[in-house]
C-alpha cells in the first residue's frame, strides 16, 4: 500500500521558515515512497485564522515548489467533525466541563509544559438537549493506563494522556470543535498512514492515539522532525514575527530557499539551488539533522545548531 502523508498548517499567519520545513520534510517523506500528500488548512479557530491567510498559503506553497494531491479545507468538514463528537456522545464519552486553566495553575505539570487537567468533572452528564445543548466546553473521556508510543524516528512518546495530560476538550466554549478530535477524524478521513510533523506536537501524539482508539480509526506511522528556534529557543512561529514568507520571496526564488533549508538540515552539501523535486531521490530520514536549528533573519537567513 502506497504511504499517504499529509501537511496540516494552520492557517494563523504567514509561513515562515519553519513552515516551509515542515511542510518540505512532510512533502519528501511520501513522495520519496512514492505516496499521495494531502494539503489541509487548519482554519477552525475563527478567532485567529484568516481566509487570506489560507489562500497565501497555498501560493507560498506552490512558491516554494510544493504540490499536493488534494487540498482540504478543513472548515469544510464540519458534518464530519460533528458526527465523531455524535459518535463520542454515544459511547457516554462526552462531558461538559467549565474548568479554567486557572483551576489547574499549580496542579500536575503536562509533558507540554501546559497544566494537566485531572478530569475533574468526569461523571458530569450532557445536558438532555444532548451536546448540541451544551453551552460548556466539553471534553472526551478517555482510556485510563500507559500507553507506549515510540515515533519512526526513535522518540518516546510513551504516556498515560488521560493522566498526565488530561481528558481533551473536543468542543469549545466558542463553537469551535477542538484540534485534538479534528486531526484525529480528519487524518482518518484521508487515509494518511504517515504523520510527519515537527516535535512541538509530539506530547499530544499519545492524546491522538488514545482518541483513535475510543473512535475505531487506525492510528498512523508518526514522526516528529527537528525545529527551527529563535534564539531564545522558541519555536520560530508568526507570533514573533520571523521571516514571513512575503520577505522571503522578496530576498530569495523558491527553489534558493529551499536550497538553504536543505543544506541547513543536511539533505544537501552546499547552498545549491534546488526544488524540492531534486530532493526525491536522494531522501533519507538517516541525513536529516534531528537537533533543532537557531534561526535568524535579518535580510539574510542563517542557521547555527
Ligand atoms: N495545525 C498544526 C500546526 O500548524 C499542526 C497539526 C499537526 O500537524 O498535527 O501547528
Amino acid at each position: 500500500m502506497l504511504p499517504v502523508g499529509r501537511f496540516a498548517p494552520s492557517t494563523t499567519g504567514e509561513a515562515h521558515p519553519g513552515t516551509l520545513l515542515a511542510a518540505l520534510l512532510a512533502w519528501l517523506d511520501v513522495r520519496a515512497a512514492g505516496g499521495r500528500i494531502v494539503l489541509r488548512l487548519e482554519n477552525l479557530d475563527h478567532t485567529r485564522c484568516r481566509p487570506e491567510w489560507a489562500t497565501q498559503m497555498i501560493d507560498d506553497l506552490a512558491w516554494f515548489g510544493l504540490d499536493w494531491d488534494e487540498v482540504v479545507d478543513q472548515a469544510a468538514r464540519r458534518a464530519d467533525h460533528e458526527a465523531a463528537l455524535d459518535r463520542l456522545a454515544a459511547a457516554g464519552r462526552l462531558y461538559p466541563c467549565a474548568c479554567s486553566r486557572r483551576d489547574r495553575a499549580g496542579g500536575r505539570r503536562a509533558p507540554d509544559g501546559g497544566w494537566a487537567y485531572p478530569n475533574t468533572c468526569r461523571g458530569r452528564a450532557l445536558p438532555p438537549g444532548g451536546w448540541r445543548a451544551s453551552t460548556e466546553p466539553l471534553r472526551a473521556q478517555l482510556d485510563d493506563g500507559p500507553m507506549t508510543l515510540v515515533d519512526e524516528g526513535g522518540l518516546d512518546l510513551s504516556q498515560d494522556p488521560a493522566a498526565e495530560m488530561g481528558d481533551p476538550v473536543v468542543l469549545r466554549r466558542d463553537g469551535v470543535i477542538a484540534y485534538q478530535l479534528v486531526v484525529v477524524v480528519d487524518d482518518a478521513a484521508s487515509g494518511v498512514t504517515r504523520v510527519v510533523r515537527g516535535k512541538d506536537i509530539a506530547p499530544s501524539s499519545a492524546t491522538q492515539v488514545a482518541l483513535q482508539r475510543v473512535l475505531g480509526v487506525p492510528t498512523p506511522v508518526y514522526r516528529h522532525h527537528l525545529l527551527l528556534v529563535a534564539a531564545h529557543g522558541d519555536k520560530l512561529a508568526k507570533l514573533h514575527g520571523s521571516a514571513p514568507a512575503s520577505e522571503l520571496r522578496a530576498r530569495y526564488r523558491g527553489d534558493e530557499l529551499c536550497g538553504l533549508l536543505a543544506r541547513a538540515v543536511g539533505l544537501s552539501a552546499d547552498d545549491t539551488p534546488l526544488g524540492p523535486a531534486d530532493l526525491v531521490r536522494d531522501f533519507s530520514w538517516s541525513r536529516v539533522e534531528t537537533r533543532d536549528l537557531v534561526t535568524t533573519w535579518d535580510g539574510t537567513l542563517r542557521f547555527a545548531t
